[in-house]
């Protein structure tokens, strides 16, 4: 009988426990990996073997599919023993398994003096290691990653082939006398080859910035009591940073997570968890005026032999980059960044990952960077057909829609810079390839005639002979929640910072009676004047001014003359309905961020009030019919009496309510069960907790992100619903 496996079956060791399985079993044929399937033929009875094959699976491997077929006769099996055949070009699909954490296995291999891997950086097995990052291309054999230069070793060899090893068929099998090395280079690039992780260690305490390279890409890295330092070196003033830390003991100094924190911290993806931060003097330098700390655990074999070397118990950890460039992955570029140092190795990285940041909301996860550990994993999509997103402008990250899967591919960035587009687009080309995904019968891009996300989708458009679909920012973002929660239709408050509007306008605080293919905008918070246009979103003093002058005088921390000529300005700026702006014009108004230094930092530092708030009813909802007054609201909280948190929480509050209202009322008018909440405003844990809890007031039900991100990562999933949708598939 042959049996036909789909799911994540390379590269995991799903061979060599089917070959354990069948010798155990006494039975006779081949496995081999075809194209991204397995394909195994058995002289015996197919059933009962996929059922003991599903309860040996190795902890990596995911079974999809399994079809059972004729295959060869039993004959001609029979007398071959059973062997793993060299693998062969067959249908594509991305069966490519995710980048995990190193295994407890190896750890206990790499800290055993008497092990051949005693302190081995690259000490990986069949259930750990680096995938993604370092598979050029399908079916997973060493020959198609960045292992192939290094050959094997008669020890390695012999593990390779050894049934009974753990390391059996493992592709990137390696150890200290064959495998890759690191290697320390100094500002002028001069190369150590000493213990270089022993060295890296020593001088990060010693005080150093360091950059160290991992698996798909490059940490900038420094003790904690450097951080001043490494803020004014890096020129990142307020911006929070990660940091790693040595264990979960450790991590009580700087957080306090979750039991759902917990188990992602721990799981083999080992994302950057914002946790609530214990307030401190260190923590404070972190995280400034915010209530989280991102924390993450060593993943890499590298990262913890560099803690088993290093006397701190926590490093700084970011990714190295040219502010607006992705991550570096060359030598030559880290070397530019300036550092005092550089812990590298000689393996390629074949696909740049950044890691992944998640945040818990109540038993949900919310994806801030959907990255590495999770790419390049799919979620169950609607619509067969071959589609492409290429997402909006910022926090970008593509998608591709394939044989009702929807992959996406990791975090790509901001496209602001010719090196982040070229990023996208080499991201979506290896998801294709791997795909054999030719012609596309759809692709959907932004309605911003600014985007540049657009060139790409309009370019690969005329290749396929197809018109690009436009999609609205905030259907694309209901899209996305409606794939990911596999309903048909939603009322979906979508909160972010901005997206462009079917009316020009800047929209953010929107309410959509959405489907796949179409929306309804039912309710919207009133349009505000952004002074001087970006300006404002920099200054944000200008907003809180904007918003008091629509009912009166505006605060008075400007000059006069300024007053005046804002006040001139204010019938001819663009405007906006966004959440988003007016949470950074509370934050401007209550003096908690006047100046916005990084993407979202009046509204994230703004959180920490919402959370403290104990009165929420200090403002009313103003609203007239669809629209929410929040102008007349923001008056509101100017007069009122009480302390900034429940000052700020209550004109929060009253936005949500608001909102709420609106959605829940077309939910009843159209018999729709679900409202939903989506956008970047929604990662704040306050608003999500009284939607959720307003919406469940009214008998309707909560859907939020817990696949893809809330923010503008999920744009390219929704882009492909819709333009499927729209293509009449
Ligand atoms: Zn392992
Ligand atoms: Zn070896
Ligand atoms: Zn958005």
């Amino acid at each position: 009988m042959r049996i036909t496996v789909k799911g994540v079956v390379q590269g995991v060791g799903f061979r060599p426990t089917v070959h354990r399985l069948a010798r155990s079993m006494g039975l006779h044929g081949y496995v081999q990996n075809n194209g991204s399937n397995v394909v195994i033929e058995i002289d015996g009875n197919a059933a009962e073997f996929i059922m003991r094959l599903r309860e040996a699976l190795p902890p990596l491997a995911r079974l999809d599919d399994v079809a059972i077929s004729d295959g060869l006769p039993d004959s001609e099996l029979r007398g071959m023993g059973f062997r793993i055949v060299p693998s062969q070009q067959g249908t594509r699909g991305v069966g490519v398994p995710n980048d995990t954490a190193v295994c407890d296995a190896c750890l206990k291999e790499m800290f055993d003096p008497s092990d051949r891997r005693y302190l081995y950086p690259f000490t990986n097995c069949t259930d750990c290691g680096a995938r993604f990052t370092v598979i050029e291309d399908l079916p997973y054999d060493r020959d198609k990653t960045s292992m192939r230069p290094f050959p094997l070793c008669p020890e390695c060899k012999k593990e390779y082939s050894d049934p009974d090893d753990r390391r059996f068929h493992h592709q990137t099998v390696t150890c200290p006398v064959c495998g890759p090395r690191y290697y320390l280079l100094d500002r002028e690039g001069l190369r150590d080859d000493e213990r270089p992780i022993e060295k890296f260690a020593l001088r990060l305490h010693q005080g150093n910035i360091g950059v160290a390279k991992s698996w798909g890409g490059m940490h900038l890295c420094c003790t904690l009591d450097q951080l001043s330092h490494m803020r004014e070196w890096y020129r990142r003033r307020e911006k929070p940073f990660a940091i790693m830390v040595r264990d979960l003991k450790a991590l009580e100094r700087y957080g306090r997570p979750s039991t759902h924190d917990l188990a992602l911290l721990t799981s083999s993806h080992r994302p950057i968890v914002l946790v609530p931060k214990v307030d401190n003097e260190v923590t404070e330098l972190v995280a400034p005026g915010l209530d989280t700390i991102g924390v993450f655990l060593p993943y890499t074999s590298m990262q913890h032999l560099l803690f088993h070397h290093l006397k701190e118990d926590a490093l700084v950890m970011t990714s190295a980059n040219v502010p607006g460039e992705p991550m570096v992955l060359r030598e030559t570029d880290a070397l530019a960044l300036g550092a005092d140092m550089y812990l590298m190795h000689n393996r390629e990285i074949v696909n740049r990952c950044d890691d992944s940041v998640v945040r818990s909301f109540q038993d949900k996860t919310y994806y801030v960077r959907k990255s590495r550990g999770h790419i390049p994993s799919h979620i169950d999509f609607p619509i067969d057909g071959l589609a492409v997103g290429v997402g909006a402008q910022e926090g970008l990250a593509g998608a591709l829609s394939f044989e009702k899967r929807l992959y996406a591919t990791q975090y790509i960035g901001d496209a602001t810079s010719p090196g982040v587009l070229e990023f996208l687009e080499e991201s979506l080309k290896y998801l294709r390839r791997l795909l054999g995904a030719e012609k596309l019968d759809a692709i959907g891009m932004d309605l911003h005639p600014g985007h540049s996300t657009r060139r790409l989708a309009k370019r690969w458009a005329e290749e396929s002979g197809i018109e690009p679909v436009e999609v609205q920012h905030h259907h694309a973002h209901a899209a996305a929640l409606l794939v990911e929660s596999k309903l048909d239709e939603m009322v979906a408050i979508t909160v972010d910072g901005t997206g462009y509007g079917d009316d020009g306008v800047a929209w953010g605080g929107e309410v959509l009676l959405s489907n796949l293919k179409e929306y309804r905008r039912v309710g919207h918070l009133r349009e505000v004047p952004l002074l001087g246009g970006e300006k404002a979103v920099y200054d944000v003093r200008r907003i809180a001014f904007a918003l008091a002058e629509m009912t009166g005088n505006g605060p008075d921390y400007f000059k006069e003359n300024e007053r005046e000529l804002f006040r001139k300005m204010m019938p001819r700026s663009g405007t906006s309905t966004s959440f988003g702006r007016v949470l950074d014009g509370i934050s401007g108004y209550l003096d908690i961020c006047q100046y916005r230094s990084y993407d979202g930092e009046p509204a994230m530092k703004l959180e920490r009030w919402l959370n403290e708030a104990r009165h929420l009813d200090l403002v009313p909802t103003v609203r007239h019919g669809n629209v929410i007054d929040t102008p007349a609201m923001f008056r509101h909280m100017m007069d009122a009496r009480g302390s900034k948190a429940d000052r700020a929480g209550s004109m929060v509050y009253a936005m949500v309510r608001g909102l709420v209202e609106i959605a829940a009322e077309k939910a009843e008018d159209e018999g729709i069960e679900h409202v939903g909440l989506s956008g970047g405003v929604s990662y704040n844990r306050a608003i999500s907790t009284w939607t959720r809890e307003l919406v469940e007031s009214r008998d309707l039900k909560f859907v939020c992100h817990d696949l893809t991100p809330n923010g503008d990562g999920c744009i390219s999933t929704g882009q492909c619903a819709v333009a499927l949708s729209r293509t009449g598939r």
